[in-house]
């Protein structure tokens, strides 16, 4: 596969973050609003290069604000902002330079052909047409057949893919997606993951907002919620996984023991009853599903079967949010 140009990839900033936000607030003051709202609260963050960072959070906790700080749609209140190595304040433009934004909402000149919209856009930036990538972006996501095409007569998969690609023009070594797949069936949404997985592999940096937490779970690296403007966790997926704090372990004990009251001992263990028997959740930085089950044979319950359960992404986020 054809790589976007190295152009704006080749000077990474030093600390390796692509963007950093330091007590970043936005206060809404609009007219008619009776009291101001505070969108985002005192938010620090730091994306790092080369990864793919989710950005979740359930309607309105300041996600598309956030977003939109950066595009330069939206002024911030407090804090500071830097792109690559760029202060927001004290460098607007190269700030802006150094990102695509995907919109959610599909607008798109539906008169162009791909290969037109792009060419379009790379003008609007005055990129020479030698340097042009036009070919190679399409390619990437996956438009080469349709490049002349009208984009009426493209699927709302590939019209996504189409932004993606206007997106790429400037070849910025930051790609932010606006909930990417909403409203995009499964098939597509699948697709559509590859190519952000192979722009990714590129060496761009991919930002994406979703309330679909599979899709987090699928193609993230690293995960921040953001609840009511405000950070709750920024972690990697794995360490966010790891770190629920809960595990689950389900036993299954004989029918005829089903109706008994069960001994004190695994009474203190909280169990909570099932239709087939109970479960234990706990801790799995202070024991282990082994001890818990010696537990429950000493007390002379006997076991038929077990299960275990380890939170996903869906779960601590239900836990987080709620
Ligand atoms: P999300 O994208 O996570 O759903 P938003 O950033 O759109 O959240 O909204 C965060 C909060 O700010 C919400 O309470 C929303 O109502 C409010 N808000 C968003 N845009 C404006 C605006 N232009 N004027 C006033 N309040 C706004
Ligand atoms: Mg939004």
């Amino acid at each position: 596969m054809t790589k976007p140009s190295p152009r704006n990839f080749l000077n990474k900033p030093d600390d390796n973050i692509a963007i950093r936000l330091s007590g970043l607030s936005k206060t809404y003051k609009a007219q008619g609003l009776s009291t101001p709202k505070n969108a985002l609260k005192d938010i620090n963050l730091e994306i790092p290069t080369g990864c793919i960072f989710g950005l979740l959070g359930p309607n309105g906790a300041g996600k598309s604000t956030l977003i939109n700080i950066l595009a330069g749609t939206v002024i911030k209140s407090a804090g500071s902002v830097t792109v690559w190595g760029e202060n927001l304040d004290k460098n607007p433009r190269q700030c802006r330079a150094n990102i695509g934004i995907v919109p959610q909402e599909l607008n798109i000149d539906v008169f162009l052909t791909p290969y037109e919209a792009l060419e379009f856009t790379a003008g609007m930036y005055n990129i020479p047409r030698k340097e042009r990538l036009t070919k190679e972006i399409l390619e990437i996501v996956g438009l080469t057949e349709q490049s002349h095409a009208y984009a009426r007569t493209l699927s709302g998969g590939m019209k996504r893919r189409m932004l993606v690609a206007k997106a790429m023009v400037h070849s910025p070594p930051i790609l932010i997606l606006d909930e990417p797949t909403a409203g995009v069936d499964v098939a597509l949404r699948q697709k559509l993951w590859e190519n952000v997985r192979s722009l990714n592999d590129a060496g761009v940096t991919i930002v994406l907002t979703t309330h679909y937490l599979e899709e987090a779970e699928e193609l993230c690296d690293h995960v921040a919620i953001l609840n009511r403007g405000e950070v709750i966790v920024s972690k990697t997926k794995s360490d966010l996984l790891k770190s629920s704090g809960r595990k689950d372990l389900s036993v299954t004990i004989p029918q005829d023991q089903q109706q008994n009251p069960l001994p004190d001992s695994i009474k203190s263990l909280n169990p909570i009853a099932t239709p087939n028997g109970f479960t234990i959740r706990f801790n799995p930085e202070q024991t282990n599903s082994g001890e818990i089950l010696k537990e429950i044979s000493k007390a002379g319950v006997q076991i038929i079967d077990v299960s275990t359960y380890q939170p996903d992404l869906e779960d601590i986020f239900l836990d987080i949010t709620s």
